[in-house]
């Protein structure tokens, strides 16, 4: 038997106290899991979930995004996409986008997006079991799963039920959100998670006449949060006022993502595996 490295996610012996993951289906292999978490919602875990999604798909990548924010699911609108997944008797289809990424979302199950998700933790829990288990993925690079916002009881599901390879803190620079992003640190840390870094989201915003950038919500604290908390600075991201235009027009894929070139580098040099691109 090889020698233990203590990531169980990619192992097949059955030790004692090894984590008891969700079981993919046969038809599915997934290179690596990464979970985008925030502490508090509406920080744009969910924005930046779909801009990383769509630059590894322009990279070359085969890409998933597993919408787990099952009572606030946003996905599927800003890529444009009407309700329905199909399937067979034993898998559900994810709808796949313009650029090639499947995408599973509760939204996609409704009968109107704006119906209210009124279900319980365990019930929720139960919901994000199938999309992991249930879905032909069929080969991915990478499934980014929109997580939750907070550390509750389904983020906690999904810490101890699906193989993360590890997580992406998104924030904003309030001194509030850095609290925050505390609780989400020491969250991915007490479940043994590894973090593979801060993204500060409306970090600045450009003036569209004069170019001035201006800190609505203060000077960025990437580096001081980072620092704090001993985790990796990914990068930061503007307010685009052009970005909620194209979300809310479902053409989330038509917007540049080359900016965020330098942070998917620094996910791959973190998980220590450059995969080949296309
Ligand atoms: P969360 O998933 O953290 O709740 P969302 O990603 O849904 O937050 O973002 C909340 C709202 O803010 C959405 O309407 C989204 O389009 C918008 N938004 C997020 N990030 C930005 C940004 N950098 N520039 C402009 N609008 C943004």
């Amino acid at each position: 038997m090889a020698e233990c490295d203590h990531n169980c996610a990619n192992c097949s012996s059955k030790c004692e106290g090894a984590p008891k993951y969700f079981n993919l289906n046969e038809y599915s292999h997934i290179k690596h899991i990464v979970g985008v978490v925030s502490g508090k919602g509406g920080v744009g875990k969910s924005a930046t979930t779909t801009l990383l999604a769509c630059e590894l798909a322009k990279e070359g990548y085969k890409v998933g995004i597993l919408d787990a924010d099952i009572t606030g699911p946003s996905i599927p609108k800003s890529f444009g996409l009407k309700t329905g997944l199909s399937g067979n008797q034993n898998l559900m289809f994810p709808q796949i986008s313009k650029l090639g990424i499947k995408i599973v979302s509760i939204n996609l199950l409704l009968e109107h997006q704006d119906d209210p998700v009124l279900w319980r933790g365990p019930v929720v829990g139960s919901a994000i079991k199938q999309f992991y288990e249930d879905v032909l993925w069929e080969d991915l690079d990478y499934l980014l799963i929109d997580m939750p916002p907070g550390t509750g009881d389904v983020a906690l599901t999904i810490f101890q039920s699906i193989p993360l390879d590890g997580v992406i803190i998104v924030s904003t620079p309030q001194d509030l959100v850095k609290m925050i992003v505390g609780k989400a640190v020491k969250m991915a840390e007490k479940m043994n998670i590894s973090i593979l870094g801060l993204i500060e989201n409306m970090s600045y915003i450009k003036c569209p006449k004069c170019e001035e950038i201006i800190y609505p919500f203060g000077p960025s604290k990437l580096t001081e949060v980072s620092m704090e908390y001993n985790i990796t600075p990914l990068g930061n991201m503007p307010i685009d006022p052009n970005l909620t235009t194209l979300v809310d027009e479902g053409k989330i894929e038509d917007y540049d993502t080359t900016f965020l070139k330098d942070i998917v580098d620094k996910i791959e040099d973190k998980m220590k595996i450059k995969l080949r691109r296309i």
